[in-house]
């Protein structure tokens, strides 16, 4: 498989009146040509900041260091007017705010058939055709008449499948989402997730989905990066982040998803306490003080990502080998 994105070693921090804010340690990982992967972990864990850093869109005060190849090309450093180039056209972005996306003077159909004409020879006509077609694919019914209509006469759900639409309309190679059905209720997350897998099919982009919820990643991701503390603290296929954790941090995330038990009650075990702050963190585990696996080395070394699984399955965490076949509810409750 072609490697598409390979992020190594990214560090971010921001200088702020109480200190650096290391928003992002050290993080590496890739993504294959038409690969879906997941970044998931509690709010402030870095997923934003990461993916802000790929798109040469964090604010100028950011310190970053490290490397984002796209296609072996570096993409860290490069000027504003060079990463415009990159975003929209080979990176497509969809946030959980569409407003940042859609211009609300213009009606729907004209804002895709725009990106249409943007990278197609194509006439206004044939790209409003397009247009509505992709709005078809991304789910809108009625999509000619919808094609029509402004971004404020939509619902949310309506609005991020028009991002989506014209995300597909730019022809990626890789979308990234954040946070793109956070705020939506469940059918409507069900159909904008839908509207994402509609969109790999049609362009064979890769996708970086990025949630603090990883009920919304199952279905939707060959592989799970978790972010704790601005690093990725376990990476692997999707089914053995579900069925076989090896990081207390996401058997904890696992054990917070709610899901209906035998008597059909809900049963949640969350984890107690809220991550570290940013700013002058103690030296061992960042996950140390919520664990309760933890003991000594915990508190004196952080543990890097190590091989837990076969070669593709990483944790951090000293004591992941204890994690084989242990429960949510035997280690947090
Ligand atoms: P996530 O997306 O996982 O919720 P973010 O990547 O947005 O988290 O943020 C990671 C950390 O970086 C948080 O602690 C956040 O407060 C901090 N951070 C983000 N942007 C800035 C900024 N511009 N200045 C200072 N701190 C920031
Ligand atoms: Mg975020």
């Amino acid at each position: 498989m072609t490697v598409l994105l390979e992020v190594d070693d990214l560090t971010v921090g921001f200088p702020t009146e109480d200190g650096l804010v290391r928003a992002a340690r050290g993080v590496s990982y890739q993504v294959s040509r038409g690969e879906s992967v997941g970044i998931v972990g509690e709010s402030g864990s870095g997923k934003s900041v990461t993916s802000l850093a790929v798109m040469g869109l964090l604010p100028r005060n950011a310190r970053v260091s490290g490397s984002v190849r796209f296609l072996g090309e570096e993409l860290l450093g490069r000027s504003d007017d060079q990463m415009s180039k990159v975003r929209g056209s080979r990176i497509a972005m969809v946030f959980q705010d569409t407003s940042t996306s859609l211009n609300p003077v213009y009606t729907i159909g004209a804002q895709i058939a725009e990106a249409v004409r943007a990278h197609n020879a194509v006439s206004q006509r044939q790209a409003m055709r397009r247009a509505v077609e992709l709005l078809d694919v991304v789910g809108i019914p009625d999509p000619a008449r919808r094609a029509g209509g402004y971004p404020h006469e939509m619902s949310g759900g309506m609005r991020q499948r028009v991002v989506i639409a014209i995300a597909m309309a730019n022809d990626p190679e890789l979308i990234i989402a954040d946070e793109p059905t956070t705020a939506l209720d469940v059918t409507v997350q069900a159909q904008v997730l839908e509207a994402l897998a509609a969109a790999r099919r049609e362009t064979g982009a890769a996708l970086i989905l990025i949630t603090h919820d990883l009920g919304v990643i199952a279905g939707h991701t060959d592989r799970v990066n978790v972010m704790y503390a601005g690093k990725l603290v376990e990476t692997g296929a999707v089914d053995e982040i579900f069925y076989e954790p090896r990081m207390p941090y996401t058997l904890g995330l696992l054990g917070s998803l709610p899901r209906i038990d035998e008597s059909g009650r809900r049963r949640l075990t969350p984890i107690t306490g809220s991550p570290p702050s940013l700013i002058d963190l103690p030296p061992g585990c960042p996950f140390r003080p919520r664990c309760p696996k933890a003991r000594d080395l915990c508190r004196e070394a952080e543990p890097e990502l190590t091989p837990a699984i076969g070669r593709r399955h990483l944790a951090a965490c000293h004591f992941h080998a204890e994690l084989a076949s242990a429960t949510a509810e035997e280690v947090f409750s």
